[in-house]
Formats: C-alpha cells, structure tokens, sequence
C-alpha cells in the first residue's frame, strides 16, 4: 500500500515534467479556442471516471469537427451497421491533401500492386505520395478505450499547430475508425449508465455486444459477412490499402498496462519480412514515446503471437500493411479498479514473471487503474504511429513498394505458382461465394472462358478459374487456398512437450471450409485468362417445357434458399429418397403451373430448375418446413447462436429465439419440431457453479465478480427443470439438434448411450485446435442428402463419439465418421489414432423423438458452407420412418 502511495505522484511529476519539456501543455492550450474540445462537448473529460461517449453524440462531436476543421477533416458516412446505426469513416490530412486524397489515392495504389508500373513512376510517387494510416476503434465493444480516446486524438490533430502536428497532416493520410462497432459502443454505454451508482455498475453486458456475433466480429475479418467488417475490408483491402493498421484492445486486467507491437512467438511465415520489422519499428516509437510521455506499463513482444486469428489486425500483414493492435489493461467499463502490488502477475507469453525486463523496462507499480490510463497510453500508441509515419514518408512508401514486388517475386518464384479452381465442383454455387471472397479480400482472380490446360497435362473446363501466386497478396492466397499446417515447435510447445493453444484456429483454409477443390500447380499457366471484375452473381436456369415439373439440385447449398422463398409463396415441394432416372437422393422436386414464382426465385438464389423427364412417383416425400426453435440465453451471450441466427435470416429458415422461460413452461412439442442448441458448454446451459460461456482465449478479459454484478434477470440457465422439458420434447417425437460442445449437454443430461471419445485425454495425448480433418460421410441419410461421400470438416477443440452397443442399436444412426487414417488435412492433429474411424455425427433415437449430435462446427462463423447442409437438412422433414 505504502509502496503505491509514494509511487504514484512520482509518475504524475514525470508526466508533467515530460510535458512542460516538450511544451506541449501551452501549445495544447493555445489552439483551443476555434475548435470545439471534447471535454466542452460531451461535458467530461474523455476516460474520466463513469463518463462515457454515446455514439450518436460521437457522431455529431465528428461532424461538428468537420466543420470547424478548416479543411483538414472529413466524414463519411460508410453506411448503415446491422442495427442501422452510422458507421463513421474520418479522414484527416492538410488541406492540401484532402483537395487532392482522390489522386493520393490511386497513387497509393500503385505502390501496393506495383505490377507494369515504372520503376521511375513509383520514385515520383514515393517523392508526391502520402503515407495512408488506418486505425480502429473499440470493435470489441466493452474495451470501450478506443471509442473514448477517438474525439481526443482527432481534436488534437485539427487543433494543434506545432511542428510535429503539423508533419503528421503534411504527410499521412490518416483514415480513423472512430468506432469498429457502433451497435455495441450504444449498447455497452446504455447499459453501464443504465447501472451506475447500483451494486451492478461495471458488470458484464448480458448479451452480445453487437446484433449477431459479439466479440467474433474480429474473426470476421475472412468472409466479412457483417456490414461492420464489409465497410473497414473494403477500404483497407481494396480502396486505400494503407501502410500501416493499428487496432485498439482491451485485454486482462492485471498484467501490462498496455501491449504495444511487435508480437511475440511464433511467427507466421509467408508475409513479406519487412512487414514484421515494420511492427518493430512502429512498436519501438510506440514504447519510446510512453516513457517520454511518463506512461508506465507498456509490454512489447509479449502475450499476442504473430501467428493468431485471420483477424483484421492479424490478416493485414498478409495484404502487405503492418497490421498491429494495442492490448490497454481493462477498468470495469468506466469504473475504476484498485489493483493491489502484490495482484499484478505475469504468466504469458514473454512476461512469466511481473518484473523489469527488456520489453518491459517500466512495471506500473499498482494503485487506482481508470479508463482515463487506458486513454492515455492509447492516445500515444495512436499518435507515436502517425508521427513515426511522417518522419520517415518516403522510407515507409518506398518499403510498400519493396513488400509487394518482393511479394510478387516470391510468388512467381515458388511452388505452387498458382491455384487452379475447376468449374467442375460438388456445389458451383458455393465456388462463386468462394471467388467473391477472394475478391474482397482484394485478391485477383482469372477466369477462363473456353476453358484451359496445364503443362502437366490436367484439364480445366470453361468457365474455371485461376488465381496467381506472383501478385502481391501472395502469402494471403497460400492461406485462403493451399493446404496449412500449424507450426510443431519449440514455440508452439511448452518444454515438457504440452501444446501450446494457438490463439484461434491452426488454419485458415477457407476453400477447405467451403468445400471447393482447389489444385496447386507447379508451374504457371499462360492461356487468355480474364480479370473477375466484380462480385460474382449468376441467375439460375429455368427450363422452357417442363410438363412433369422441375427438378433442383439437392447438393447446392442454395437449394435450401429456394426451397424457402418457394415455401414462402406456399409451393409445395417434395424431396428425392432414392436415386433414379439422374435423380440423386437430396434432391427437390417442384411441380409444373408455378412457373411466375420460380423465375423469379431463380434469378435471386442462382438455381437452375431442370425440367422432370417424367412423373416422379415413387422414391421422394413430400417435404415440409419444420417449426425451428433455438436456445438464446444471457450471461454474455452465445456467438455461435448469434451466427446460426445469421445464417437462418440468409438462408430464409424462420425460426424463433427461446429463453429459459419458455423453456420452463413445457410442452414445447406444441410450437417447435426441432429445437437448436448451439455451440455452448452443459454448465452454462444448465446455469451451473462454472459456466461461464465458451473460453476467449490469451487476453481474453476475464473478472471474478464477488458479489455477483449481473441482475438477478439475466442470471440465466435451463436448471433441472429445464432438463426435463427438453427431455420431454424429445420423448414426444421432437428433434434436438445440438452442436459442438452442446453435444455434451444432450448426452449427459438426456443420459444418452454416446461416449466423448476424447473426453478427458491430456493435451499431450490428444490436441487439435481448428483443424481440417476428413471425414467418410453416409449420404443416403436424410441428415446428409446433398453430400459427398467423402469430405471435410472444422474440428475446434471438438468431441468424437463412439455410440454404445444396446439393445436398441436400430435406432441410432451414424453419419459422418473420421477417415480410418491420414485424418488431418490442415491444421494440427496431435492424437491421431484417438479418433480415426471414430463418430464425428450421429442421430439417436429417443422415445418417439431423436438427438441429432453435429461435434464438429458444422456452421462455424458463417465460413464453413462445405458443411452447412448437415445442420440445414435437420430443418426440413425427413421422410416417414
Ligand atoms: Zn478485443
């Protein structure tokens, strides 16, 4: 105690001291009067104890910056979140260069794919160009320091007038995302003033902090199926493809104050190496500046591997951009937190102990820790990026250029040379998603119209496609396309061989988790291949004379969109059992007279309706659409519920969102048919001591709140009672459908003769952390009509079953089983034998009712659509038994 009370002014003095040195305070000063302050508009301080920005007040804050700027500010709007929210873009620059940023622009373009440009053209453009600096805030909501600390970086940088001020407006193009999340920015500010001043204030938010996906939003950096991720994707990927990119965190409380770049072990191969020097340099400016600003704290190359989640912050090095975060130690939202000496620890990565150490020079000593500290050390790792930017322009867009020409070298150089995608595949609809998100990714994409061949002798029918490692996205495409396996080291295990969790998956194959089939090559292909210029939108087929009606293919995933907008305007629709005159089980069969209705679903979903050479008779149901129901409850909320919520608003499933309450009522038979749990652990479910939601990983944020500070009213979990009523459900002719770890809930709590294989094995025994792992599939099963035979699927941390012998074996079935051997695919498989031949899903019979157990993520993040048939067949009727 004594130790924090005589050191704590001590860290004030320097602060001033530093700041008098630098005469900061009296310029700071100086400019204020034409210029409206934080502090004057929001009436606080920003970071100030219980005081937070509203985001629609931020808004205005920025548009009335706009406006008194000078010129040296701009807003636009990029367009409405998911909850029809403004999602903000700031650019601030001089004048100068905001009259000419559409120029700068294309500039900048060309030194971020210098391809057919002159050598003497990019000297002239590093000579006239500007450095294009992009930073996010707050996009994990609850880590609301970025959102707060915004309006204070921005006004400094319109109002001050000093040298190093105005070198940064001079010389960088600075593009502020002044809130990644508006939706959650609202919802996290309403609900902590809701609470202020009562024994719940600084408690955890009860559900999701934005409309889907929570605290995902950052992994949704791959696809960008949300309008957040879809703004910032296209104008760091595509548009403007900065040089450097700084996200700002949030992490646990009792470590650093701040983690600042580079990260720490392992590395990620494949990205251009300067791009990591470049987060050592930007990293070290960083660190530097908090010691002169007095900032103690600051962690460099520690906790965050270079290796982590496809991230926004983690996929930019790969575009070529130093792509970093800053990790600011968390307050109870705006509520201060009194950390004794003696509670701050190491314990991670590159700080076992809490001690001086080189990347760690300075310890904050302990005390009262406030939003305001967060603000602080963030304001300065915002600012020290943009002042290092404009002391060294010239170096920093000369290196742009060198990362994507050497990457495109690399590429030409290397095996494979390129990627070829057959038009030929399971699900052609799904490759075009697959090509899209290439495309957003800012990746090129070429097409063949007539079709080509490889040196090897394989052939590509028209309308394939080929995708080149020699352009500058070169380490991006190996990941999205080409088989990855995580690093098996001495980084990646600790001495005594345990693995070491990687911070998300082990792999990023994002044609693996859509099911395409993409070929490397090892030579490059010439043929007269064309650009894909745009998003890819085909419109189905309908057959002229179709007498017998028509039929759809079953192994689209766009079927199931159809079928929904044709039950939607009350079509009927039957479904094929047995194969037949070209007819494969899985597939949809429409009648003729409904042809008005089927143009235009054709047009929208992109599926053909063939014409029936005949009446089909025997071998098909009538299919129908089954009453969905699906678990929602509070305690954080549960992002994989919130995806397959997503999911089913896209793919036109209605379903209805069930709390405990309902739950608690019964006979649930009487509104649903099938009901959903998604991804979730049986304690948190159940409302159990130690439920706690799924884990977030390293610096994921963490409080033991004693006493309790959520409302008694969003303390929730099914109990004993709740059991029952699912158990009841089920035994009543219902379908349970659980996924992932909700498995576990159905198999314990419904006392089902299944068994976790890999339940209980050490990490040392069995450990695969999102990998892709083939898998033998029964596609004569209505659960997996419109499969292949043979397949892939994302295991994270996943269960495997055996099904126990009974004497009711007849009524369970399995219907995805593990390959007998060679099981990995990408990723990390530690344990092989512990699952190959092994259950990966099954339905169990049940009373009248069944338990569908899906163990791997069938529907992971939206991403993984080579699966999503598993989860959306369990959602239409089977045939009678
Ligand atoms: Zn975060």
């Amino acid at each position: 105690m004594n130790g924090i009370t005589r050191r704590l002014p001590v860290a004030s003095v320097v602060l001033a001291l530093a700041l008098a040195a630098s005469g900061l305070t009296e310029r700071v000063t100086q400019a204020q009067a034409q210029i409206t302050s934080p502090e004057k508009f929001f009436g606080f301080q920003m970071g100030a104890d219980r005081k937070l920005v509203r985001w629609d007040k931020a808004v205005e804050y920025y548009k009335l910056l706009e406006k008194e700027s000078g010129g040296k500010l701009k807003v636009v709007n990029m367009g409405p979140t998911e909850m029809g929210n403004p999602f903000l873009l700031v650019i601030i620059t001089s004048p100068a260069n905001q009259a000419r940023l559409e120029q700068l622009r294309q500039m900048n373009l060309k030194l971020s794919d210098p391809r057919g440009v002159p050598e003497a053209e990019i000297k002239r453009i590093v000579a006239e160009g500007k450095v294009v600096i992009c930073q996010t805030m707050s996009m994990h909501a609850s880590e609301v320091g970025g959102v707060n600390m915004a309006p204070e970086l921005t006004y400094d940088l319109i109002s001050r007038t000093d040298a190093e001020t105005q070198r940064i407006l001079d010389n960088v193009v600075y593009l502020e995302i002044p809130s990644f999340n508006p939706d959650g920015a609202i919802m996290i500010h309403d609900y902590y003033m809701k609470y202020v001043g009562t024994e719940y204030e600084g408690g955890s938010l009860p559900w999701l902090y934005n409309k889907y996906i929570g605290h995902d939003n950052n992994r949704d950096a791959l696809t960008m199926n949300m309008k957040d991720s879809q703004y910032v994707g296209k104008l760091m990927f595509v548009d403007w493809k900065p040089q450097a990119y700084v996200d700002h965190h949030h992490m646990g409380t009792y470590g650093a104050r701040i983690f600042v770049p580079p990260y720490a072990e392992p590395i990620r191969p494949l990205a251009d190496p300067q791009v990591w020097r470049e987060m050592q340099w930007y990293g070290g400016h960083i660190a530097y500046k908090e010691e002169e600003a007095g900032l103690s704290g600051v962690l460099n190359t520690g906790q965050y591997s270079g290796w982590g989640h496809f991230g926004f912050h983690w996929i930019t090095p790969f575009h070529n951009i130093a792509g970093m975060l800053t990790e600011s130690a968390s307050v109870r939202v705006a509520t201060p937190i009194f950390i004794d000496p003696s509670q701050l620890a190491g314990g991670d990565r590159g700080l076992e102990t809490y001690k001086e150490q080189m990347n760690f020079p300075d310890p904050w000593p302990g005390g009262w820790w406030t939003l305001r500290g967060v603000v602080e050390r963030q304001k300065v790792s915002a600012w020290a990026t943009l002042d290092l930017a404009a002391r060294n322009k010239d170096t920093v867009l000369w290196n742009a250029y060198l990362k994507a020409s050497r990457q495109t070298e690399r590429g030409a150089k290397g095996k494979p040379a390129a990627y070829a995608i057959s038009a030929n595949q399971h699900d052609p609809l799904t490759l075009n998603k697959l090509v899209n998100a290439l495309l957003a990714q800012g990746i090129e994409v070429m097409q063949s119209a007539r079709g080509f061949a490889t040196p090897d002798g394989m052939t590509y029918p028209a309308g394939s496609f080929y995708v080149t490692l020699a352009q500058p996205k070169m380490g991006l495409i190996r990941y999205l396309l080409g088989e990855t396996h995580y690093p098996d080291n001495e980084h990646t295990r600790e001495p005594d061989g345990t693995p070491i969790r990687p911070y998300d998956m082990g792999q990023d194959v994002l044609a693996e988790y859509m099911g395409i089939r993409v070929d490397p090559l090892n030579e490059a292909v010439k043929s007269d291949f064309a650009k894909v210029a745009a998003q890819i939108l085909t419109a189905g087929k309908v057959a002229a004379k179709a007498p017998f009606g028509y039929a759809i293919d079953g192994r689209l995933n766009d079927s199931f969109r159809t079928v929904n907008l044709l039950w939607d305007k009350g079509v009927a629709v039957r479904r094929v059992d047995s194969a037949a005159d070209g007819l494969r089980p899985g597939d949809w069969l429409v009648p003729a007279g409904v042809e008005a209705v089927i143009t235009d679903v054709a047009k929208r979903t992109g599926v053909d309706f063939a014409a029936l050479k005949a009446d089909v008779k025997q071998g098909a149901h009538e299919a129908k659409r089954l009453r969905i129901g699906m678990y929602q409850r509070y305690r954080g909320g549960n992002m994989d519920e919130g995806w397959t919520r997503w999911l089913f608003e896209q793919w036109g499933f209605p379903f209805t969102q069930v709390y405990d309450a309902e739950i608690l009522k019964g006979s649930l038979n009487a509104k649903y048919d099938v009901f959903i749990f998604a991804d979730d652990s049986t304690s948190t479910i159940t409302g159990e001591p130690g439920g706690g939601g799924r884990g977030e990983g390293r610096g994921g944020m963490a409080f033991a709140s004693v006493p309790n500070t959520t409302p008694p009213e969003y303390r929730s979990g099914i109990g004993a009672e709740g059991v029952n009523a699912i158990k009841d459900f089920v035994q009543k002719g219902g379908t349970l459908v659980t996924l992932g770890g909700a498995t576990d809930f159905a198999i314990t709590r419904l006392g089902l003769p299944v068994r976790n294989v890999v339940a209980g094995l050490s990490t040392k025994e069995f450990f695969v952390p999102g990998s892709t792992l083939r898998v033998n599939i029964d596609n004569t099963n209505p659960l997996a009509y419109g499969m292949p035979s043979e397949g892939l699927v994302l295991f994270h941390y996943s269960p495997a079953f055996d099904v126990v012998a009974t004497d009711f074996n007849d009524r369970n079935t399995i219907i995805v089983r593990y390959a007998d051997r060679d099981v990995e695919r990408s990723g990390w498989l530690n344990g092989e034998k512990y699952i190959a031949g092994k259950t990966a899903m099954a339905s169990i019979g049940f009373g009248q009712g069944k338990v569908v157990l899906i163990g791997f993520r069938t529907q992971n993040r939206a991403q993984t659509h080579g699966t999503y048939k598993f989860l959306f067949n369990a959602l239409v009727s089977p045939p009678a038994r």
